[in-house]
């Protein structure tokens, strides 16, 4: 009876989840997805608390504690902090995965050889390669992004670099594949260990050559592992929510990777492999070009006589928390008649959806949000292209020059448009560490400052200036 109604629980538990995914895929339903991905889990944990045979209460109870202890924190972290604790959350699951296929490996060893199958073993020992690998690949890629002094930013490249990274998978492969077949020897434990021992290494060495720039599509690589280690976790455990939850966690974590590796014109291999980022110093220290400056006052006169202005969001929104003055922007430029348009670029920011999330919170209607491929035919006739803290996605460089880290990524092509603003605090470069010609162009002027002060000013001016007739 119990039994069955667990698994009823594991059903609409695993339906929850399906919806949550479906949910999230847009704006106006996301909120509905958060609520159901977390009244799934609390389905899930409660269905398998009360099954037979638990024992342990009291250590549930503190494992459930210690999650609140540490969740309720890292729900708080900035949206641009997102990233990072991503990647902890994975770390977590793939230090669970890895711990609990390590405790059922010595459990079952203690109570008999017979419990090791070759079934079991193959599970066990995915699940600890993959969680393993996560636990340490995940917290150097966090430290990575969260730029954690002690851990390189750039990457870290050595002759021979692929071949010992894959050398140690091989052979953590390879001493996983003896011990399905003879998991009880005397010295099968410590060949266990050594398996656990190297895919902790794999993961730190796996990171070090990437640059901080491809962390986060690697970040949603991590998240993949975390789901397949689940999977096998499963397995292990013989609880089908776990394979089915750990199926969805790993193929979301790898069409995400996907998504971002295309909008950055980027192959997994390339991401994985080509140590992004090595060429900054080299662009970087490029001839000193001169940047022309505008002042908020000539910029608010410029836009008031716009017809279309196109508002280009990066990452320097989300620092500055400048939505909500570019929506009172948004509203002084509409209510004198002007179109304005938003252009989401995909990789915009931080995560894919980065801008949508930050321009929803302060109510920009979606139907002035554009994604990239319908915009750009429109840059052309775009009066103002108003940058605001983007600046890869917006470099023009990304279409030919092949020494940038960012050629051949998709850009907005706001060169095109009659009369550029930029705003942003200096003469820094973005993520990919590189110059940004569409500064340095004819029609583009500079806004020099903090996104949310600048815009905060424009939008002074304008209703300063009150609402001019066309
Ligand atoms: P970006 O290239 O990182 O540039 C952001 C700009 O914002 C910087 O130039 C910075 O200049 C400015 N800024 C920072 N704080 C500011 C503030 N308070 N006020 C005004 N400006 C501020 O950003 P992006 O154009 O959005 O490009 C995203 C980058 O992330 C791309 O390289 C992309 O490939 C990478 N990436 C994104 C994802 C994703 O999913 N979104 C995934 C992987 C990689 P100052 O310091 O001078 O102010």
């Amino acid at each position: 009876m119990m039994n069955t109604f667990q698994q009823l629980a594991y059903i609409i538990a695993t339906a929850l989840f399906v919806f949550s995914l479906h949910w999230l895929n847009s704006p106006r339903s996301a909120r509905r997805g958060v609520i159901a991905g977390a009244l799934a889990m609390l389905i899930a944990v409660l269905a398998t608390w009360i099954q037979p045979g638990i024992i342990h209460h009291g250590w549930i109870v503190l494992a459930i504690a210690l999650g609140f202890v540490v969740g309720i924190p890292l729900s708080r972290v900035p949206l641009t902090a997102v990233p990072q604790r991503t990647a902890l959350s994975h770390a977590f699951g793939g230090a669970a995965a890895g711990l609990v296929g390590t405790a059922k490996y010595f459990l079952w060893l203690g109570e008999g050889p017979e419990n090791l199958t070759p079934f079991r073993m193959i599970a066990i020992i995915a699940e600890i390669i993959l969680g393993f690998l996560t636990f340490t690949g995940s917290l150097m890629a966090a430290g990575k992004l969260q730029e954690v002094r002690w851990i390189p930013q750039r990457p870290v490249t050595y002759p021979f670099q692929n071949v010992v990274n894959i050398g140690l998978l091989v052979i953590a492969a390879g001493l996983g594949i003896l011990l399905i077949f003879l998991p009880t020897e005397p010295w099968s434990g410590a060949v266990f260990l050594a398996i656990v021992g190297l895919s902790l290494l794999f993961g730190v060495l796996f990171i070090i050559p990437i640059g901080g720039a491809d962390m986060p599509t690697v970040i949603s690589i991590l998240n993949s592992y975390a789901g397949l280690s689940a999977v096998a976790m499963g397995f292990v455990l013989d609880n089908k929510l776990l394979i089915t939850a750990g199926a969805l966690d790993g193929s979301s974590g790898l069409i995400l990777s996907i998504i971002m590796c295309r909008a950055m014109n980027r192959s997994f291999a390339n991401v994985l492999f080509g140590a992004f980022g090595k060429v900054k110093a080299v662009v970087a220290s490029g001839e000193q070009k001169v940047y022309k400056q505008e002042t908020v006052e000539g910029a608010a006169q410029i836009l008031e006589q716009a017809r279309l202005v196109v508002i280009i969001p990066g990452y320097g929104m989300a620092v500055a928390q400048a939505q909500h003055r570019i929506r009172e922007l948004y509203d002084q430029l509409t209510k004198r008649g002007i179109t304005v348009k938003f252009a989401i670029h995909p990789v915009a920011g931080r995560m894919p959806g980065h801008m949508n999330v930050l321009l929803a919170e302060a109510n920009i209607p979606y139907s002035a949000l554009m994604e990239m491929d319908d915009i750009n035919p429109d840059m052309p006739q775009c009066d103002v292209a108003l940058v605001v803290g983007a600046n890869d996605v917006v470099n023009p460089a990304a279409r030919y020059d092949k020494s940038t880290p960012i050629y051949g990524m998709p850009i907005i092509d706001a060169d095109r448009a009659r009369m550029v603003f930029a705003i942003k605090r200096s003469k820094n470069p973005g993520f990919a560490g590189i110059d940004n010609e569409l500064y340095f162009k004819d029609n583009t002027f500079m806004l020099f400052g903090d996104a949310k002060a600048v815009v905060g000013e424009l939008v002074k001016q304008l209703a300063g200036a009150g609402v001019a007739v066309h």
